[in-house]
């Protein structure tokens, strides 16, 4: 049997969800558009007071299917992504929570490393969890990475500078968090050399060295990251040390993106919704109401171009809901994690752009919040993985080819 109703727990979580969405975010959303680098600590206080007494992994990231959780934990994340996203992207993304950083944490550490480094998000303060790729020279071609790990007796030493870090500030600095970094233990070995380390926040010799200034999700914090001699303890290293003369070791961190990529596709599906929905109430202000069931010779431009936008929406959607239904199943589903990244990427660009299209000066407008969300839906074709990474990754897998193959 075939069943696309969400299960009753899903669908209370998403309705106090879009509670949160449209009295909390929706009011603050342009102010913190503007004040970019100021916090809104209220709703960030609340949001942590909520979200530390359920699962501390569940904003965010997901991660592996523990024994005995509830089967629809990854479907009630992206679920509950699309919900807050609707109401504010950037806001969104500052949440306090383990984020990027706990689903590696939660994809490639032990158990042991997932309470030592995880539980803390159950209690205390608000805290941040991030993930260090990207590079000034590399962002895709993971395997160009040229931050350093080098066994000193006790400690790995970190060097290397590290770019577009999302929340690293908070992560690195302000919160008892940590920062995944991604850093080679031996360059000559290649992608099999690449291994992620744990850094805890106020580690000497990291330091947040520049916050950026960004086009959209502008509540988000986006940190550039040095690390100079920076210590940390042997077993602060996610997964084996050994560097084996394959990709195993670099596969497993990068399964971490199997449970963030349907996260990043829920969270555009949520942007594009919420201008879809803004849409649809300017033309019913305008006595234009949407006919479905009508043939489509039969249509107004206006109104194919919106079913147009809405089934793209809703394609993404299944997509995304799919991926994370697969890892709730505990079942691989890295193609699927792609297909609906590329795909709601995509559709977050074009329905948003439509949207400003369709209303012009009104969408336009810094008045009205559909002008922000165009600039903030680009982000979901850009991190984790691009839009044309996505799709290689997708082709490889229908393939069958390599990623020496097919590059
Ligand atoms: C707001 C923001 C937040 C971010 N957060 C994080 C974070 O938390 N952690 C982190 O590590 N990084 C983060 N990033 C970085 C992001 O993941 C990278 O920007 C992204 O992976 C692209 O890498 P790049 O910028 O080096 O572009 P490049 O890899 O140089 O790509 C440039 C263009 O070439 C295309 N391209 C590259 N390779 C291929 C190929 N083989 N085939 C076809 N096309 C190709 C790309 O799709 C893209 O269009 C963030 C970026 C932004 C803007």
């Amino acid at each position: 049997m075939i069943d696309f109703e969400l299960p009753p727990q899903v669908q209370q979580a998403r309705d106090m969800l879009h509670m949160v969405a449209e009295t909390m975010m929706r009011p603050i959303a342009r102010e913190y558009d503007e004040r970019e680098h100021e916090k809104p600590w209220d709703f960030l206080n609340a949001m942590w007071e909520a979200s530390k007494a359920t699962n501390p992994v569940s904003f965010g990231g997901g991660g592996k299917k523990e024994p005995g959780a509830p089967s629809v934990r990854n479907l009630q994340t992206v679920v509950s992504i699309e919900e807050l996203s609707w109401g504010d992207a950037g806001l969104y993304l500052s949440i306090p929570n383990p984020g990027l950083g706990g689903a590696a944490v939660a994809a490639a550490g032990t158990p042991e490393q997932r309470e030592r480094f995880l539980a803390r998000f159950r209690s205390g303060p608000p805290k941040w969890g991030a993930m260090a790729i990207t590079e000034p020279h590399c962002g895709s071609d993971t395997a160009a990475i040229t931050t350093t790990a080098v066994r000193d007796g006790d400690h790995w030493v970190l060097n290397g500078t590290k770019i577009f870090v999302t929340s690293g500030k908070m992560a690195a600095q302000e919160s008892d968090g940590f920062v995944v970094v991604w850093a080679t233990v031996d360059k000559s070995a290649g992608r099999a050399g690449i291994k992620a380390f744990v850094v805890e926040r106020g580690t000497p010799g990291m330091t947040v060295v520049k916050v950026e200034d960004k086009m959209g999700i502008r509540a988000s914090d986006t940190a550039m990251i040095v690390f100079e001699n920076c210590r940390i303890p042997l077993d602060n290293i996610l997964g084996s040390p050994e560097v084996q003369r394959s990709t195993e070791g670099f596969k497993g961190a990068m399964a971490t993106f199997d449970a963030t990529r349907p996260a990043v596709a829920a969270s555009a599906i949520g942007i594009g919704r919420a201008a879809l929905d803004f849409v649809r109430a300017e033309l019913e202000k305008h006595g234009i109401k949407i006919r479905y069931g009508v043939s489509r010779n039969k249509l107004t431009a206006i109104e194919r171009d919106f079913m147009d936008m809405e089934a793209t929406l809703q394609a993404a959607r299944l997509l995304t809901w799919r991926a994370a239904w697969l890892m709730d199943q505990g079942r691989h589903n890295n193609l699927e994690a792609s297909m609906a990244k590329a795909k709601a990427g995509l559709a977050v660009t074009q329905v948003t752009q439509k949207a400003v299209e369709l209303l012009g000066p009104l969408g336009y407008s810094r008045k009205y919040l559909l002008e922000k969300w165009m600039r903030d839906a680009k982000i979901n074709d850009i991190f984790e993985g691009t839009q044309q990474i996505n799709l290689l990754v997708v082709a490889r897998r229908i393939l069958g080819y390599s990623s020496k193959e097919l590059n």
